[in-house]
């Protein structure tokens, strides 16, 4: 492992202090240190240094953190180390809020755990063929990970049994109790035995989590990630909104589009330093890693070599580059965002050295939005949003290059030979020489096109599955009022009938919850949702795709069998589920074909609950 502190050289700046711990200093076991080492994870984030030794100790925890923190190593790297996983026993128990999350999070714990046979990690989740995760289940499944509401009708079915489980994680608790999952999580944490370990994460604390910390997670012990306030009034910050798979593409044209004399660019892992270094080289970029790796000689040949302008472009990790004072360095980009606020401060520091002015962007995919207001607050300063350079501003400084490159040549090259060329040619080819130049012009482009063809990169969908930015500004704004047709349904939707209504407890949040979570779409699609004693309705675009509708279909509300299906005049719900003493419908008395709903028409007891949600 990387040894975390450099010799004193002229390069490393004295004033930083935050302390670096070793993953080794932390006691996991030798096997899950490997894994961390494949990973190539120098040293531990914020949240990882206070969350590992307390779980390892056995205590409960409450985390305070989100996405993009390190939260998911926090827990697994300490659990996988303390558990003692016997063949066919659930052990671990993740719950998610998104069917993403928990494959995500499912591959990672996979991953923590290469070292280790014997652990399987299954994800259960809506939204997937629920007998192709029987014969997952059956095989063997030592760690879950779980979206509630799957978890509940496994739990129904027998396929899991949670009598076993010695730790349950909450993960992202605050997104799965405010998509409604609050009644199946206080079910699931029932059936978990009393001495288990639980682990807790959330980013915000509603009064919801609160109420589960406790009443489910006893006594805990606390890693919270400060949000210290720190000034950096003379750093230039922006942000860039970009998909995780066009952040190469995204930092070739940020590069190419800023005015920089040095460059620092912040990655995680000691693999992505020579990756990403590599692509951009590739690229026609002057850049070198620099990373634990590389021997202390050869970091410090890489620093003075861009302190001495050989090298224009750097990438490290946060360990190679702590205290890296270079004048030089008038863009730091944070390629991945770092765990904290501390960190980002550290590496944003690393330019507008020497009272002059700097330069910190910073990507953010989806995922990250909050991280991206943690910053703001923390440094007390808003960070501009950017856009990517467009084709022909990054034409407009190739060309302008080309002309310094020219100008370079005019003055201080021996042109006489090709000077001579250019006669002999204007003559042999019988044409003007113009007409010639613009000809070798266009040949000596070829490589690097003045004019070049750019793909536009696509704008990240605001509410991406596992996004928190949900009380972000700039996140999608509510929908806007839509048109009512003849028929009461919203204009461009149609609307479905479930088999779930107030007495059963349910909310418009829970069905908000189930859509959302079992067919992976954004909740902001979801229309009007009408609830009544016993069913309610829901309104979804008519171009959902039949895929979801499939997925739908086979969706469980509160542990209830939904009976998701389209409604139409031809189609009434069962009569069991309709209005009590209804044997049949008139048209215009049809609940599911009025304007109002049914009670509300008929002068009973008035109820109407419609609500929008589009929020996130
Ligand atoms: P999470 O907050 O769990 O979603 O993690 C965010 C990202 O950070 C994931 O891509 C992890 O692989 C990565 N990561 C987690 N811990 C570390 C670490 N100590 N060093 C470098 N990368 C890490």
């Amino acid at each position: 492992m990387e040894n975390s502190t450099l010799p004193e050289n002229e390069n490393i700046d004295e004033t930083f202090t935050n302390e670096v711990e070793s993953f080794e200093s932390l006691g996991l076991i030798p096997e899950v240190l490997e894994a961390v080492h494949a990973a190539g994870y120098e040293t531990p984030s914020p949240i990882q240094a206070k969350a590992i030794p307390a779980l390892l100790q056995g205590k409960n925890l409450l985390g305070t953190a989100q996405t993009g923190t390190g939260k998911t190593a926090a827990f697994a790297l300490p659990l996988l180390s303390r558990i003692e996983f016997n063949a066919r026993e659930t052990s671990l128990l993740v719950l998610t809020p998104t069917r993403e999350l928990s494959i995500q999070v499912a591959e990672a714990i996979q991953q923590y755990a290469m070292k280790l046979p014997k652990v399987h990690v299954v994800p259960v989740y809506g939204g997937q063929d629920i007998s192709v995760q029987f014969k997952a289940l059956k095989r063997s499944a030592n760690v879950i990970v779980a979206t509630p509401g799957r978890l509940i009708d496994h739990l129904k079915r027998g396929s899991i049994t949670l009598d076993k489980v010695q730790a349950v994680v909450l993960d992202e608790a605050d997104e799965m109790l405010d998509m409604g999952f609050m009644e199946d999580v206080e079910t699931i944490l029932s059936k978990i035995p009393e001495n288990a370990q639980r682990a807790l994460f959330s980013a915000t604390m509603p009064k919801e989590v609160l109420e589960i910390i406790d009443e489910h997670l006893g006594e805990y012990s606390e890693a919270r990630i400060e949000g210290k306030t720190t000034t950096v009034e003379n750093i230039r910050q922006r942000f860039l909104l970009v998909k995780s798979h066009d952040k190469m593409e995204a930092l070739a044209r940020v590069i190419e589009g800023e005015d920089f004399d040095g460059m620092l660019i912040f990655v995680r892992t000691k693999q992505a330093t020579s990756e990403v270094s590599e692509r951009l080289e590739a690229r026609g970029f002057n850049v070198a890693p620099l990373s634990g790796d590389l021997a202390q000689t050869l970091r410090e040949r890489t620093i003075n070599r861009l302190k001495m302008g050989k090298l224009d472009i750097v990438v490290a990790t946060d360990v190679a580059a702590r205290g890296i004072d270079v004048d030089r360095i008038t863009h730091v980009v944070n390629y991945d965002i770092p765990y904290d606020t501390e960190s980002y401060v550290h590496r944003i520091g690393r330019t507008g050295r020497a009272g002059r002015s700097g330069n910190a962007i910073l990507f953010i995919t989806p995922r990250e939005r909050r991280l991206l207001k943690t910053i703001e607050k923390a440094t007390r300063q808003p960070i501009e949003a950017m856009a990517l350079p467009s084709a022909e501003q990054i034409s407009a400084k190739r060309i302008a290059n080309f002309q310094k490159k020219i100008q370079d040549k005019l003055t201080h090259a021996d042109l006489s030979k090709f000077r001579e060329i250019l006669m002999k040619t204007t003559v042999e080819l019988g044409s003007d020489i113009e007409e010639v130049a613009a000809a070798a012009l266009c040949l000596a482009q070829e490589r690097e096109p003045l004019f070049p063809k750019m793909e536009t990169l696509s704008t990240p969908k605001v509410r991406d599955h596992g996004d928190s930015g949900k009380d972000d500004d700039t996140a999608e704004k509510p929908r806007k009022e839509r048109k009512e047709g003849a028929n009461g349904v919203e204009e461009g939707y149609l609307r479905y009938y479930l088999a779930v209504g107030r007495r059963d407890h349910v909310s418009p949040r829970d069905i908000v919850g189930a859509i959302a979570g079992e067919a992976d779409i954004s909740s902001a699609i979801i229309g009007r949702i009408k609830l009544f004693d016993k069913f309610s309705t829901v309104e979804l675009p008519d171009n959902t795709d039949q895929s979801v509708l499939d997925i739908l279909s086979e969706m469980t509300i509160r542990g209830n069998d939904a009976k998701f299906r389209l409604m139409t005049d031809d189609a009434p719900p069962p009569k069991d589920r309709g209005f009590k003493g209804k044997k049949k419908f008139s048209k215009e008395k049809r609940p599911w074909s009025k304007e109002k709903p049914f009670r509300e028409a008929h002068g009973d007891k008035p109820f109407r609950k419609t609500r929008r949600f589009g929020r996130f």
